[in-house]
């Protein structure tokens, strides 16, 4: 099937595109998490969105899922981990599925992380940002795994099951599962290696040989996620319509640049929405 639009991102951005998007019934695939922003739940108190008068971000996340449940729009619960322009649609890879559209949203919010050395150059090249896509490759093999989302935690033991040797730093106090892991106490610093990447150096100075590593991050640089789109900087580059340099690639909301707030996102993915009815004719 191909859909209408293809939306990355639950968070206000996602959400208020899909909302228009789908009043003029538009086939959509919405990607992201049943929890819609971390963002947004993580907020004490918001006192600037209009209509909702000094609200926590737990609660206006929970109205926001309301409203989409509402209105029949159920997130797909997957990680998008490549995009591919093939002319006249989309190709959307999530979670080892592939899935087509005509139009696509990029609202990823931020990508907070800045990638490690070697990262952006080692990619497809022994570095994976998903386990359930590739780890069968390194079946027995020994691997470094870098996660900094614990939702990720099955990842990580499903590299532990079928890996030889896993190498594990978290940022939330991962307990191996295996004998053959090891917990790294120190993150890694730089990936490299030559047509393959081959080693892993830790910020303490340690080198690790490795066959593979996997970057299980929440959020993907969008440059990286979407190979040619102009950024500037770690932002999207949007016209006033929230295009992009890729036709019928449109982005809204923390992804496309300051200020991080969610009005601009509920705005921007209004203008997106509209933008995309346009382009979908
Ligand atoms: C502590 C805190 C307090 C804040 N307080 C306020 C406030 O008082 N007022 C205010 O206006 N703003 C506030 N903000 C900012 C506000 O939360 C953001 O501006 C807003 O959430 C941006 O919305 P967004 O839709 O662009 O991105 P986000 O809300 O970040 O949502 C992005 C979504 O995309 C998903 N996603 C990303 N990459 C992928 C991928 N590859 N595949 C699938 N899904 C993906 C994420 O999981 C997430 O669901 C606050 C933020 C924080 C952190």
């Amino acid at each position: 099937m191909i859909y209408d639009v293809a939306i990355v991102g639950t968070g206000p951005a996602g959400l208020a595109a899909a909302l228009t998007l789908k009043l003029h019934n538009k086939e959509i695939i919405w990607f992201g998490s049943a929890e819609l922003s971390d963002k947004v739940g993580k907020s004490e108190k918001i006192a600037n969105y209009p209509g909702v008068p000094m609200v926590s971000g737990a609660d206006l996340n929970a109205a926001f899922a309301a409203q989409a449940k509402e209105m029949e729009l159920e997130p797909k619960n997957a990680r998008v981990t490549n995009i591919a322009d093939l002319g006249d649609k989309f190709m959307v890879l999530a979670d080892n599925e592939m899935y087509e559209a005509r139009a696509l949203l990029l609202a990823t919010g931020t990508a907070a992380a800045k990638g490690m050395e070697g990262e952006a150059e080692m990619l497809g090249r022994g570095v994976s940002y998903c386990a359930t896509c590739d780890g069968f490759l390194y079946k027995g093999k020994t691997v470094a795994v870098y996660c900094t989302d614990e939702r990720m935690e099955h990842d990580i033991k499903y590299l532990e099951e079928i890996c030889g040797k896993v190498y594990i730093y978290t940022n939330f106090g991962y307990e191996q599962a295996s004998e053959s892991s090891e917990v790294l106490a120190s993150p890694l610093k730089k990936l490299s290696g030559g047509l393959k990447c081959d080693s892993a150096e830790l910020f303490d100075g340690t080198k690790l040989d490795v066959d593979g590593v996997f970057i299980l991050r929440p959020a993907i640089a969008p440059s990286t996620l979407f190979p040619g789109l102009e950024t500037d900087g770690a932002h999207i580059k949007v016209s006033r319509n929230q295009e992009t340099n890729y036709k019928g690639c449109f982005a809204a909301g923390d992804c496309t640049g300051r200020p991080y707030q969610i009005a601009k996102a509920v705005g921007e993915g209004n203008v997106a929405a509209h933008a995309i009815l346009e382009y979908l004719g």
